[in-house]
């Protein structure tokens, strides 16, 4: 196979001949499936596109796991452009993460959007890891923090004799620590000083059944949260020091 030139007729510095291109079934699949489903969409509603390409006004943020079972579209039965999203291995929620902070800030303060929903699924490969004590690689450190919730509610957990129903407590209780923390960021508490319309949410999803379950721990203003963790909204205190 002979090396591709650019226009000017020198070559890249990476040989594409070298380069063996995926040509699975699974691979091309996702080429045709996408041929037949903007076909559907535009046979559905010939503007689809049109619409589409114009801007998105999500009201919903979804934070979720990045396991290929729990998509928040289908999950949902939302169309595109109804749901922002962010992913990642169990969905963590930490204030250090600057991908999560920078989705969260962006669908709040940019998009207005009128819930954050943290998703959890029953099952969760990697709330599972977090419970043992098998090394995994570099994820080992991203666990970390639900090994912290595990620590948290460890009385509770050690209680539970049945592997399974004891991660799927954790992944309950690892939801509603994140949901926290969501809260506990100053992008949420800064919008709650200004809006009445945003609301911070706890699901799990039963791949089982389909279903989602919501933990009820939905939280609309910074008053659950510990002392040390509410802001207060005068700034000039700090400026002061
Ligand atoms: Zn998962």
């Amino acid at each position: 196979m002979s090396t591709i030139e650019n226009k000017n007729g020198s070559k890249p510095a990476v040989n594409a001949g070298s380069i063996k291109l995926a040509q699975s079934a699974s691979y091309n699949k996702l080429k045709t499936n996408n041929s037949e489903w903007a076909a559907k969409c535009t046979a559905e509603d010939p503007e689809f596109f049109t619409k589409l390409a114009q801007g998105q006004s999500p009201e919903v943020l979804w934070i979720g796991c990045s396991d290929s079972r729990v998509p928040a579209n289908e999950v949902t039965g939302t169309a595109p452009g109804e749901v922002f999203v962010h992913r990642n291995i169990a969905n963590v929620c930490v204030h250090s993460d600057m991908n999560m902070l920078s989705v969260l800030d962006y669908a709040v303060n940019v998009l207005k959007v009128k819930h954050v929903i943290v998703a959890g699924h029953y099952g969760c490969g990697g709330v599972a890891a977090a419970l043992s004590n098998k090394q995994f690689g570099i994820i080992d450190n991203w666990l970390r923090h639900i090994k912290d919730v595990y620590r948290l509610h460890a009385n509770e957990l050690d209680r539970i004799t049945d592997e399974k129903a004891r991660v799927n407590r954790l992944v309950e209780l690892n939801v509603t620590e994140q949901v926290y923390n969501i809260c506990k960021t100053s992008i949420i508490q800064n919008a709650w000083m200004n809006r009445t319309d945003l609301e911070v949410h706890g699901w799990v999803i039963d791949i089982s059944s389909g279903l989602i379950k919501d933990l009820g721990v939905s939280s609309s203003n910074p008053h659950s949260l510990g002392y040390v963790y509410e802001f207060d909204n005068n700034t000039e205190a700090v400026a002061a020091h």
